[in-house]
């Protein structure tokens, strides 16, 4: 085992391991440092959204990368089928609250340039026939789709293993160490590891390593859940959601949905045993599902699963440099919609530590956003 490396990347999610992966395709020794196993956080256990529209405007130009740049070839370049589809998404509202709320997402997110656009009552029904009668509103963005998380973070890891990435796990980073006011060493559970560069994209555990060295973002662990039907015929091809975030869905090419969203009881506690699911989540997310798609009852959930969220303050991730410690790139906070810009986000960080200016503008998501005045 080495413990000097170009790069170090603590994590192995879709961020962690796209970060590598980008890494050693530029010949960069790098090593990932990871808690547990690969893909074994969010990213192995996720919706599997990977969606521009409803993003914040200031996380929108990633997602746009990565969907014009990333994702349609990325299972081709990895030589993995990691069943990506882009056959839309669409957003749908039933009140005038609702409508409100949509059409201000279009607006804001059109200002970028995204093709995002609203349909009403009929329309709605041509694109998804099952749809309750009572949603008379949605957005509707083409070039929206998903992909497999669990497929899509392993042949990130796989590929990133063979151009010579080394990946350790069952590793614990304890914390960071500057020396002459650049970050150098990384304290484990099982010594310390040297490099020129860090990448830190473990999730909600992000938090305390960035104390070490000074630094903090605002955010929350949510244990949030999800669940899988068994199979049935086709319903629909767009990934769907409601408006107020009560449920999201998507039927696989297998024919199973998978089904997630806020039951409204979320737990927000790092301490809580890790990944468990409560009797009450999926029966409330599947009735909020049955109220948008009642054609459905009666498909039965044959398996759920809760995963831990790193919940940021103000909604959007965290994707930069670290002024006050040089070399330190930080890509945490994802708010429950990393899986999408996750290959987009492996990409600017990797770009960072090897002093490339990123290929989309995050100047909205820099880590010191919350020490800035409010007005
Ligand atoms: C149920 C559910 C549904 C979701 N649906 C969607 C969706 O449809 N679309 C979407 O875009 N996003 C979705 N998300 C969010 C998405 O999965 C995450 O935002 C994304 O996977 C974050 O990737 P990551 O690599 O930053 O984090 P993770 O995958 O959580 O990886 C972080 C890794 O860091 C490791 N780690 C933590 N602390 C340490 C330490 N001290 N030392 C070493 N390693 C450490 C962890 O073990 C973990 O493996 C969903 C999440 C969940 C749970």
């Amino acid at each position: 085992m080495n413990k000097a490396s170009d790069v170090i990347v603590i994590g192995a999610g879709v961020v962690g391991c796209a970060a590598a992966y980008y890494l050693a395709k530029r010949g960069v020794k790098v090593t990932v440092l990871e808690r547990r196993e690969v893909a074994c956080g969010a990213s192995g256990r996720n919706g599997s959204g990977a969606r521009q529209s409803g993003r914040d405007n200031r996380e929108l130009p990633l997602a746009m990368f990565g969907v014009k740049h990333i994702w349609p070839t990325l299972g081709e370049e990895l030589g993995e089928d990691i069943e990506y589809i882009q056959n839309g998404n669409m957003r749908l509202g039933k009140t005038e609250k609702d409508r409100e709320a949509l059409e201000e997402l279009v607006r804001q997110n059109s200002s970028l340039g995204l093709d995002v656009r609203m349909v009403y009552g009929q329309d709605i029904r041509e694109l998804i026939p099952d749809v309750s009668p009572e949603v008379q509103y949605a957005t509707y963005c083409p070039t929206d789709g998903h992909a497999n998380p669990m497929r899509t973070t392993l042949a990130l890891y796989k590929r990133a293993r063979e151009l010579g990435a080394q990946f350790i796990t069952n590793i614990k980073v304890l914390k960071l160490e500057k020396v002459a006011g650049r970050i150098r060493r990384v304290h484990t559970d099982d010594g310390i590891y040297e490099a020129d560069s860090v990448i830190l994209c473990a999730g909600f555990g992000s938090r305390k390593i960035m104390r070490t060295v000074g630094l903090d973002v605002p955010m929350l662990p949510q244990l949030t859940e999800a669940f899988v039907t068994e199979p049935i015929p086709a319903v629909t091809d767009k990934f769907i959601s409601a408006a107020d975030g009560c449920f999201y869905a998507q039927q696989q090419r297998n024919g199973t949905w998978v089904i997630g969203g806020d039951s409204n009881y979320e737990i927000y506690d790092a301490t809580y045993p890790r990944e468990v699911t409560f009797s009450f989540s999926a029966p409330r997310i599947a009735r909020f599902f049955l109220e948008y798609m009642p054609t459905l009852k009666g498909v039965k959930v044959i398996r759920s699963w809760s995963g831990q969220l790193d919940m940021c303050w103000d909604g959007s991730p965290v994707i930069s440099p670290v002024e006050e410690v040089e070399g330190l790139y930080v890509g945490c906070a994802f708010t429950g919609h990393g899986f999408g810009i996750g290959p987009a986000a492996g990409y600017v960080l990797a770009q960072m530590a090897v002093g490339e200016t990123p290929a989309a503008d995050l100047s909205g998501l820099r880590y010191d956003r919350f020490r800035l005045p409010s007005h």
